[in-house]
């Protein structure tokens, strides 16, 4: 950041200008760092008491400690219910803390795509039939491989399908695609015929916690930031288009290939 803020402040205002703004975004990292760290321990040490929880009532339902009445069972599948949903969002803080701070290495590799895609429809086909839906993918013949993280990038199909099935109507169609955007890179995405998001929404359904207000699902609004991250860490971009009523499209760019690796001097 520093060399072009510099540029900018000298332009602008002067060197003093400059600092002041040098100053400012400074500190404002510095803070945002210390919420990740914070809200990161915090998940870090709600996670060990809560996965003893969670055996306790799963062994309470499971194992023949004694007879349960039906209320019994009905308090206990609601407690297993909330606590497996508890440690889904802690899991995606920790997750989004750890790519946040650069401690998540990417482990890339030549990937091929239509597999690739083809394994992510039959793996959400479960979730996706439930809601009555179904998935058609779409890969473009001149789409072959890209140098990715397969699990991480199954991680943003996973957010992004999900999606996609909990925010439409019974009967849609989902496609999930896979076309060349130019400048070497392949532009991914999912298409849904759901609600949609309206217009002023939409740049901020990729922060930390939002939600579209009025829209009563399930859910902690983490599962776009952490795509987001993820995309990003690939030096790619994520973006959506969508309509009210029409539906959305969620997509990405990933470039095809590695990075060049730097010519050793002669
Ligand atoms: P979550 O689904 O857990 O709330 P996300 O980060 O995945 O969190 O999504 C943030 C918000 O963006 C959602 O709460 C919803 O309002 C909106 N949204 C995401 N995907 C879609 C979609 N496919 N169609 C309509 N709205 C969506």
């Amino acid at each position: 950041y520093l060399p072009r803020i510099l540029a900018i402040g000298d332009e602008l205002t002067g060197f003093g200008g400059a600092a002041m703004i040098l100053q400012d975004v400074t500190k404002f990292r510095l803070l945002d760092d210390a919420k990740n760290n914070l809200v990161g321990t915090v998940s870090h040490e709600l996670k060990s008491p809560l996965t003893s929880l969670r055996m306790a009532v799963y062994l309470l339902l499971e194992q023949n400690i004694g007879e349960l009445s039906p209320r019994q069972r009905d308090l206990l599948e609601t407690a297993r219910d909330d606590a497996d949903r508890l440690l889904r969002i802690l899991n995606d803080i920790l997750d989004l803390s750890r790519i946040e701070s650069g401690r998540a290495a990417l482990s890339r590799r030549d990937t091929p795509v239509r597999a690739l895609l083809a394994e992510m429809a039959r793996e959400m086909k479960p979730i996706v039939d439930d809601v009555g839906q179904r998935i058609e993918i779409e890969v473009d013949e001149a789409v072959t491989n890209v140098f990715l993280d397969p699990e991480r990038i199954r991680h943003v199909f996973v957010n992004l399908l999900g999606n996609a099935a909990k925010y439409s109507p019974e009967g849609g169609v989902i496609t999930l695609y896979a076309r060349p955007a130019g400048d070497g890179s392949v532009r991914f995405g999912v298409r849904d015929q759901g609600a949609g998001i309206p217009g002023n929404e939409v740049p901020y359904v990729f922060e930390k916690f939002y939600r579209v207000p009025g829209q009563a699902r399930k859910g902690a609004g983490l599962g776009l930031a952490i795509a987001r991250e993820i995309v990003l860490a690939h030096g790619g971009f994520i973006a959506c288009a969508s309509k009210v009523g029409e539906g959305s499209d969620f997509y990405f760019h990933l470039p095809v290939a590695a990075p060049e690796t730097q010519a050793a001097p002669a």
